[in-house]
């Protein structure tokens, strides 16, 4: 099946172009600067899309974005709105409803992308080294929030409602990875909580050194340099930036 604009939406692109030509708009102009109410329109029949085709879109070789990227030169052929975020794109491979489980008070919302070995997943690509991750989709909506900040935790995903395709996030709790982790901060000796390094980095970076801040902290001067290094307690500098000799790391 091939999803052209609606007619209406072809004639007002036409009219608009022609206006453009005559000088009353920038003829470069995006077809949403002509059309604003387009934006609305494609993001809708993407979600259509999405819903008709939910797992063939392959979710765990394309990020969301690609996926619409490719739905758009496929069927509608003009380029992605700017409102479209990925979460949007997201909660359009989500289907709600089903039975009202125990354990919870609100319908699962099941993922309609792709799994694997029976976990919902999506594709993701690190902003920093660029690499691909597949990585539970349960856990990307939780860390990920629409309105939030994104988290970075070292947890794996549990579903209240027992339902292990459904990524509600009132349905999802984060557990440790391994409870009986003795790492970072779970370490029984250790002094230092992810939020304290989290200081220490920032105090770096903003020009104390290394020195200073083992004296401050009563750390051991080598595990402080470790840390900036981020060769120590990584999981609380992940994503943090760490001023170093040669540049940021
Ligand atoms: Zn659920």
């Amino acid at each position: 099946m091939r999803l052209r604009p609606a007619k209406k939406t072809r004639k007002a692109i036409k009219r608009a172009t022609k206006r453009a030509r005559r000088g009353y708009v920038r003829p470069d102009a995006s077809p949403y600067t002509l059309k604003p109410r387009l934006q609305r329109e494609v993001i809708e029949k993407l979600a259509k899309l999405i819903d008709q085709q939910g797992p063939k879109l392959n979710t765990d070789r394309y990020t969301l974005l690609e996926i619409v990227d490719r739905l758009l030169r496929r069927y509608i052929h003009v380029p992605r709105p700017a409102s479209l975020r990925a979460h949007m794109v997201f909660s359009m491979f989500v289907r709600p409803g089903g039975r009202i489980r125990s354990g919870v008070s609100t319908e699962c919302h099941e993922w309609r992308g792709s799994y694997r070995a029976g976990f919902p997943v999506v594709t993701t690509v690190n902003s920093q080294s660029g690499e691909r991750l597949m990585v539970d989709a349960r856990k990307h909506i939780i860390l990920n929030p629409p309105n939030g900040k994104r988290r970075n935790l070292r947890t794996i995903p549990e579903n209240k409602c027992g339902n292990e395709r459904c990524v509600n996030p009132k349905h999802i709790t984060m557990v440790l990875s391994n409870p009986l982790s003795h790492q970072g901060e779970n370490h029984p000796r250790s002094k230092f909580t992810d939020k304290d390094i989290v200081r220490m980095v920032k105090e770096y970076n903003a020009g104390a050194t290394a020195k200073q801040i083992s004296k401050k902290w009563g750390m051991i001067l080598p595990y402080v340099e470790q840390i900036m290094r981020k060769e120590k307690r990584t999981e609380a500098t992940a994503g943090l930036r760490i001023r170093g000799r040669f540049g940021y790391r």
